[in-house]
């Protein structure tokens, strides 16, 4: 089997570099990937999945290991969704890496969507104190956002991602085609993060997306562009500022309004990358209340965002619990919360303050009810 192109960001933290694979039916053809795909070779492997992703993706990825030479110790998989990312379902994961008899030189093969990297990888990273990984990112926003970084965790009944560390993977492989059987709801999620990534350091990808619109998904090759400088905006910012004491917080554009959001809704009502574009399109005009970006590339931003369809009514969304989520947000972030507002399409800055009433105000506007 020849394996087509594939596309390598590399992510160059100093002292554990590592790369992000990019391409179609990759999982078929690990054995073929070569050198990139080294880190697994001849290794004894555990891989950690959800029940749907093992369902469908499994006999693949087995093969795939097969042919490159590691050996599968073992395999685990729980429930699919984020209710499962506690320490509830971790224990269970812990215990099955004990049972395996995994050794320090042993690896974690995390097969699946962001809630599979986060809890395999903090299981990776607490497991003997830490041993390696891989990411096999199989959602979109997996592959743009959260299989980089080396954010690991799971959830605490008084909130999301609570519980964690920061343990890099050693190798990232996105395998495109897994995509095709992902629900549409859930691409769109992750394209949020795809557009994020364009507002906040790349305008040729705020282009790509605004030419093609929803037709991009479609088109294998500029999919795979997409997913790849998305990759290299996040690999870069992450190089900058690994542990999040500055920089890295300009990832979080359109997740302050984003994350309030979520918790109005109960997490029923927006899923995350809805949530997130809704949250982009709230920066974009607090920042133009600032007098910081042009009325233009705020029209931008929120005619892409209105183009692929993300669901933008706001009516039933309760104006206090929002605030309140603000509020909440404002108590962890000791009295001031800071946003990251868009200065222009491909630049942003982060930790800025603003005053209460004009968010106040803002909300207002959005979320007369
Ligand atoms: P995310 O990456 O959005 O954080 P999850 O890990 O919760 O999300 O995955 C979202 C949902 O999509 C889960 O129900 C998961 O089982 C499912 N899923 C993940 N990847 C695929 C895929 N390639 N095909 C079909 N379903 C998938
Ligand atoms: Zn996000």
């Amino acid at each position: 089997m020849r394996v087509g192109k594939i596309r390598t960001v590399p992510v160059m933290l100093p002292d554990k570099p590592y790369k992000v694979l990019i391409g179609r039916d990759l999982f078929a053809k690990l054995g073929d990937i070569g050198e990139a795909a080294k880190h697994l070779t001849g290794r004894r492997v555990f891989v950690v999945t959800d029940k749907t992703v093992g369902d469908i993706y499994s006999k693949k990825v087995a093969e795939g290991l097969d042919a490159l030479g590691a050996k599968v110790l073992g395999w685990t998989s729980f429930e699919p969704g984020e209710r499962s990312k506690t320490v509830t379902t971790l224990t269970r994961v812990w215990d099955d890496l004990v049972e395996a008899g995994l050794e320090r030189s042993d690896m974690v093969v995390a097969l699946g969507g962001g809630v599979v990297g986060d809890l395999a990888g903090f299981a990776a990273a607490t497991y003997l104190r830490g041993i390696d990984f891989v990411q096999l990112p199989t959602t979109l926003l997996a592959m743009v956002d959260s299989s980089v970084g080396g954010k690991t965790g799971v959830d605490h009944r008084k909130g999301k991602n609570l519980l964690g560390a920061f343990h890099q993977p050693k190798v990232v492989i996105a395998d495109l085609d897994t995509l095709k059987t992902l629900p549409h709801r859930e691409v769109l999620s992750g394209l949020a993060e795809v557009i994020k990534a364009a507002i906040l350091a790349d305008e040729k990808l705020f282009e790509l997306l605004e030419q093609n619109g929803p037709a991009l998904v479609k088109d294998p090759a500029k999919l795979a562009t997409a997913v790849e400088k998305a990759v290299a905006v996040k690999a870069s910012v992450v190089v900058e500022d690994e542990k999040e004491s500055g920089k890295r917080a300009l990832l979080n554009l359109g997740h302050t309004f984003g994350h309030a959001l979520e918790t109005a809704g109960g997490f029923t009502g927006f899923n995350h990358g809805e949530a997130v574009a809704v949250g982009m399109i709230f920066a974009a005009r607090l920042s133009k209340r600032l007098d910081l970006i042009g009325a233009e590339a705020v029209a931008r931003i929120e005619n892409l965002i209105g183009n692929w369809n993300y669901p933008l009514d706001l009516n039933g969304i309760d104006k206090s619990e929002v605030l309140n989520a603000l509020k909440h947000d404002k108590k962890r972030a000791d009295g001031k919360i800071k946003w990251v507002l868009p200065t222009r399409i491909g630049d942003a800055r982060w930790g800025c303050e603003v005053d209460d009433g004009l968010v106040e105000q803002l909300i207002t506007e959005m979320l007369p009810g």
